[in-house]
């Protein structure tokens, strides 16, 4: 198993920090892992005027997963676009085609009350949103504003191959094939051709998984039963905009950005695995990151790419037991309690890891 270990700027280092502590767990307990770190996003800008070097994308490709902390910080926001910090994550899943963002929403029943829907509506949920992240919207040509003010037009073109809605569609039955084997296809076919052809996609794919009951839902009413009911859904998989802004939707059921991990996987299992939450520049070297997204990042790791679900379900549950007994970073604790340290919640999930 080969990483990449691409901290990046911010809280990056300090939550990295922690996952390679539970990395050097599991190497004691004889996992062969080799880790190697490359420099990413400002921190890579600051020492070769490029956020992405040839050398960082160079390991990238020789590696078998990718751990990223963050990138990002108002000290580059003034640099010209190719420059910024975040042109990295964009490079990285352009060249390695991560097409398939894979984001949980879990809500750990120690945290049911840090949402700000009720605990009888969020506790116990358990969400996989799959994303396509190539295509449609965000990348369809033509797009632009043209004619003269008080009469300019802005057009973009929603835009989707076969191939693109087909591999994304099989991600999203595999994944529930892993988990619920349940699979809610999401669209807008009332009104848009492109995803009437994605509904009919997922329908002839469909006989190919028989034991996944695949279900379709109109994005509108996705974002609804997402704060009604989210329970009933266990995968959901749609097109890149509606993904992107379900997704968030989804994240923030659980209360918490410093939980929520993800992934952007190629079509060969190979994957990038990141927090979902930036640099946090406020709170950078001050010890007051929640680590958590980033170990359960590193689970997502070895379950989605290493097929590992022992390991990966041995992390997820050393943070079950962290969070029981009480520890909580600033971030998830309650008012007028001592948070833990990023360094102390770490150890804790490392310990709870090697006690079992
Ligand atoms: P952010 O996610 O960095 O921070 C938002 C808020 O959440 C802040 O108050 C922060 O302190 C808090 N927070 C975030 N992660 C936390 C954690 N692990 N523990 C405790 N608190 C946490 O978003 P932002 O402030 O809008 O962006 C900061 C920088 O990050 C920007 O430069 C942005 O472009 C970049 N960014 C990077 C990524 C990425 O690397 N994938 C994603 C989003 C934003």
């Amino acid at each position: 198993m080969k990483i990449a270990l691409l901290a990046g700027d911010g809280i990056g280092p300090e939550i990295l920090r922690e996952a390679v502590r539970i990395l050097d767990v599991l190497r004691g307990e004889g996992l062969k892992i080799e880790t190697e770190e490359a420099l990413v996003g400002g921190a890579a800008y600051d020492a070769h005027g490029d956020p992405l070097p040839a050398k960082t994308l160079e390991l990238v490709k020789q590696s078998d997963a990718v751990l990223f902390g963050a990138v990002g910080g108002p000290k580059y926001d003034t640099l010209a676009r190719d420059k910024r910090p975040e042109k990295a994550i964009l490079g990285l899943r352009k060249e390695c085609d991560f097409f398939a963002n894979l984001r949980p929403a879990t809500v750990f029943p120690e945290l049911a009350d840090a949402s700000t829907l009720k605990p009888e509506v969020v506790s116990g949920l358990d969400i996989m949103i799959v994303r396509e992240l190539t295509g449609d919207i965000y990348f369809g040509q033509p797009r632009g504003v043209t004619g003269e003010k008080p009469n300019r037009v802005g057009f973009n073109t929603m835009h989707y191959t076969e191939p693109q809605i087909r591999r994304i569609l099989h991600s999203g039955f595999r994944i529930a094939m892993a988990r619920g084997r349940k699979l809610c296809s999401v669209d807008k076919m009332n009104v848009l051709e492109t995803t009437q052809l994605w509904r009919d996609i997922a329908e002839e794919i469909a006989p190919e998984y028989p034991e996944v009951a695949l279900s379709h839902m109109l994005v509108d009413n996705c974002a609804m039963q997402l704060v009604r009911n989210p329970r009933q859904f266990d995968v959901i998989v749609t097109g890149n905009m509606f993904g992107d802004i379900l997704s968030d939707e989804a994240s923030m059921l659980t209360g918490s950005i410093g939980m929520l991990p993800s992934a952007s996987l190629d079509g060969n299992g190979k994957g990038l695995y990141e927090p979902i939450h930036g640099s946090a520049p406020d709170i950078a070297g001050q010890g007051k990151a929640n680590p958590l997204a980033m170990i359960l990042s590193m689970a997502m790791m070895f379950r989605y790419t290493f097929g590992n679900e022992e390991i990966a379900a041995g992390i997820e549950k050393a943070v079950r037991a962290a969070l029981a007994q009480g520890l909580r970073t600033a971030d998830i604790a309650a008012q007028g309690t001592r948070p833990a340290s990023t360094a102390q919640m770490g150890a804790a999930v490392a310990a709870s890891l090697q006690s079992h």
